[in-house]
């Protein structure tokens, strides 16, 4: 028992893993790389800047030819701010899908921006689909972009992008991703998939830090954002033209985390690229889910909607399980799991990416399985509620 009850620490440094979407768990390797200092505007760190972009649009595979990676300062939302107004011109609308706290912190961003788009609210997880945008389409010429969440990380959702994709094109508009939490473990490639602008960062399922994003945005496109932008910061313009003209970033880069993430990048080709982690994170997600249904755990989604990247678990019933004091005690145990998102029923998220592999979900569930016994929770079935509540999915 006393073995059992031992903390389970993450390698190298005694701290939690992460079981959370970003910032995760890294790489020792990734933090050391931090230990040097760069001149923003000194040949090396430019050439840093190059290989991190040329690495990036490497991702997308046949037509990148035609898209241009740029890096910007900040956390992701800076860089889905800096898309909507960079690429959607002042006059333009915005068709903004929305199944969870990402969807709509990208329409409160449109009424920040002052710039028209339409709702489409699907509540905490119902995924929007292809009929559903070309209908919206078709009733509502003055729409000229769509905007996708690849996975929606309130609720772990993988949304259909490639049919959002079919129905955008089909109607003769634009799509917009925001891939935040699955690019880098998820495909996107352009010869699979339309669009014209994805954004994602530095701390999610390439495994860096946080402290920049990356736009990645077909070259017309960026040629035609010129003054497009509210903003001096977030044009994108901006600074692509000048990361064209000088290779330096307009204003202090983060230039430790891009080291990081650069010594990330050759971490995730050395594994195989993007097909191998996200071959490792669906595993993480399958013995990680395997065994808490195996404790009585319920998933909100059906396994089809299921991602990679992060999976809500209702809370049991049980009236002796209170969240807080599962997740101390689990954080007691080397694990640190993530409070739920949905706005009807109680719920948890455990995150699959990051440095981890399935030994250690498997030592996840069963600190699960230990942490119940101490908190004296019998069974781990959701309320009924929940599972009427999962029930819509399948209608
Ligand atoms: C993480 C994330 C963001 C950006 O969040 P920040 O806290 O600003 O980094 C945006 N969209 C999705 C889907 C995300 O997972």
């Amino acid at each position: 028992m006393a073995a059992q009850n031992a903390p389970l620490k993450a390698p190298h440094l005694g701290e939690p893993y992460l079981l959370t979407p970003g910032p995760l768990t890294t790489s020792y390797e990734v933090k050391q790389a931090m230990l040097r200092d760069w001149g923003s505007w000194d040949d090396d760190f430019r050439g840093m800047t190059r290989d991190m972009r040329a690495r990036l649009l490497a991702l997308l595979g046949d037509g990148k030819e035609d898209f241009d990676c740029v890096p910007l300062q900040g956390s992701g939302s800076y860089c889905v701010e800096a898309m909507l107004g960079s690429f959607v011109p002042k006059d333009g609308k915005v068709l903004v899908l929305a199944n969870g706290a990402y969807g709509l912190r990208a329409a409160k961003t449109m009424d920040y921006l002052g710039r028209a788009y339409h709702l489409l609210d699907k509540g905490d997880y119902l995924p929007p689909r292809g009929d559903e945008v070309a209908q919206i389409l078709a009733n509502d010429p003055d729409i000229t972009h769509v905007l996708a969440i690849h996975c929606e990380t309130s609720s772990g959702i993988l949304n259909p992008v490639q049919e959002i994709s079919e129905a955008t094109y089909a109607a003769g508009r634009k799509l917009l991703i925001d891939s935040m939490s699955a690019f880098g473990a998820v495909e996107l490639k352009v010869a699979e998939i339309q669009y014209e602008v994805m954004v994602s960062s530095a701390n999610k399922c390439i495994e860096g830090v946080p402290g920049f994003g990356f736009v990645i945005a077909r070259k017309s496109e960026l040629e035609a954002a010129k003054g497009n932008c509210h903003s001096l910061s977030l044009d994108v313009h901006a600074q692509w033209a000048n990361m064209e003209k000088t290779g330096q970033w307009r204003f202090t880069p983060p230039t430790h985390v891009v080291a990081a993430f650069l010594e990330a990048l050759k971490a995730h080709e050395a594994e195989g690229g993007v097909a191998a982690r996200g071959a490792r994170y669906y595993n993480n997600r399958d013995v990680m889910v395997t065994g808490m249904r195996a404790l009585g755990f319920e998933t909100l989604l059906a396994d089809r909607w299921l991602s990679p990247i992060i999976v809500t678990f209702f809370c049991p019933a049980d009236e002796k399980f209170v969240f807080e004091r599962f997740y101390e005690l689990m954080k007691d145990k080397g694990f640190i799991i993530y409070p739920g998102k949905l706005t009807v029923v109680d719920s948890f998220r455990v995150g699959c990416i990051g440095q981890m592999d399935e030994s250690v979900m498997r030592l996840v569930v069963q600190a699960a399985a230990d942490t119940l016994a101490e908190m004296g929770v019998v069974s781990a079935a959701p309320p009924a509620r929940a599972l009427e509540e999962r029930a819509k999915l399948a209608a």
